[in-house]
């Protein structure tokens, strides 16, 4: 029932997550504020300015990543029944991201272990027909690489090819099965460790690369009809506007490339949503990449992620208008 009612309406569904006020800013106000499926934000430096906006759905400081989950796994069960999906984390660094796809393994797991184990557990049942194939990859500098086979500095690069019957392809990209919670991990931990390292600390470093995990999943019919798919989970570089941080020569050519590839990213988006005719997947890496999982009957989900402080008003400003204009409504 909550696959039925997210297919057929829009091609991407789009929803905030805001994340709660961490300790460190205990002393910091907040400019937003959740209630049902509206935002609410006010402008610090003129309290009379408020900006309401409504989305499909708004999770506030207090929703669980189980309930964003909840969110998440209808799109699962579809890629399994043979649909193509993408779902992604978009917002400025700090926003709660990475939180939202990868959480913390222990305590706080996020959509990429929920989804290995929602999958893991169908395969368990069907152990004789169902296999999943995972590949990490992480789009820098609008160059792709194989986040398993080593650090992006120390590779090539990897092309992108379109197959006969309109599939994706990167070459030369890892994919490996896997069958267990166990054997994910340790590919996890790799393609983490291999994110670009240009920065001097992690997260700054991986707010400047797109990080792509892809399922593939295959799942033999009774009838001996094979259904396969693509799902794809992204944590988006920091979409913070790069002009006023001052950034300067290699940085600004990072800057230029993630500007650019999260504006076509959003144009795609509403393109889609809106029932454009032509749809700009050609005008970035990340769109070229998702061609075949992004519209076209493939699932898409949006999460806007927001951090609560005054301080980021204008990027959260930027994250809301971003979203809404991406959305069906
Ligand atoms: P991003 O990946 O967008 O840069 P992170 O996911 O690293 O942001 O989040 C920034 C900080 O906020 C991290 O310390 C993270 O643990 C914390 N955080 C983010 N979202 C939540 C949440 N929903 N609940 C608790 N802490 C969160
Ligand atoms: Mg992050």
């Amino acid at each position: 029932p909550a696959s039925a009612a997210f297919v057929g309406k829009q091609a991407v569904k789009v929803v905030i997550r805001v994340r709660p006020s961490l300790p460190h800013e205990a002393d910091t106000e907040a400019c937003i504020s959740t209630t049902g499926n509206q935002v609410a934000i006010v402008n610090p430096r003129n309290i009379t300015e408020r900006l309401a906006y409504t989305f499909d759905r708004v999770f506030g400081e207090a929703d669980s990543q189980e309930s964003v989950f909840a969110e998440v796994q209808p799109v699962v069960l579809r890629a399994l029944a043979g649909n193509n999906a993408t779902i992604f984390a978009y917002g400025q660094t700090g926003s709660g991201k990475t939180h939202t796809i990868n959480g913390t393994a222990s305590d706080s797991p996020g959509i990429i272990p929920r989804t290995v184990k929602c999958l893991l557990s169908h395969v368990g049942e069907n152990a004789l027909t169902a296999s999943i194939a995972v590949s990490y990859l992480e789009i820098y500098n609008e160059k792709i690489f194989d986040l398993l086979a080593g650090e992006p500095k120390s590779l090539p690069n990897l092309d992108l090819r379109e197959t006969a019957s309109k599939s994706i392809v990167v070459s030369g990209l890892s994919n490996v099965v896997i069958t267990s919670l166990g054997e994910f991990e340790k590919l996890h931990e790799t393609a983490l460790k291999n994110r670009s390292t240009a920065a001097t600390n992690l997260n700054e470093a991986s707010s400047r690369s797109h990080f792509i995990m892809q399922l593939s999943i295959s799942n033999v019919l009774e009838n001996g009809k094979t259904l396969s798919s693509k799902l794809h989970i992204i944590d988006l570089a920091g979409s913070e506007d790069n002009k006023r941080t001052g950034n300067v020569g290699a940085r600004m050519v990072e800057s230029g490339a993630i500007n650019k590839s999260l504006f076509v990213l959003g144009q795609v988006v509403e393109a889609l949503n809106k029932g454009h005719p032509r749809i700009p997947y050609r005008d970035s890496k990340i769109t070229r990449f998702l061609q075949d999982s992004l519209g076209g009957g493939a699932l898409g989900l949006m999460i806007a992620c927001c951090a609560p402080g005054q301080q980021h008003y204008w990027d959260t400003y930027n994250t809301l208008n971003f979203a809404t204009k991406s959305s069906f409504v």
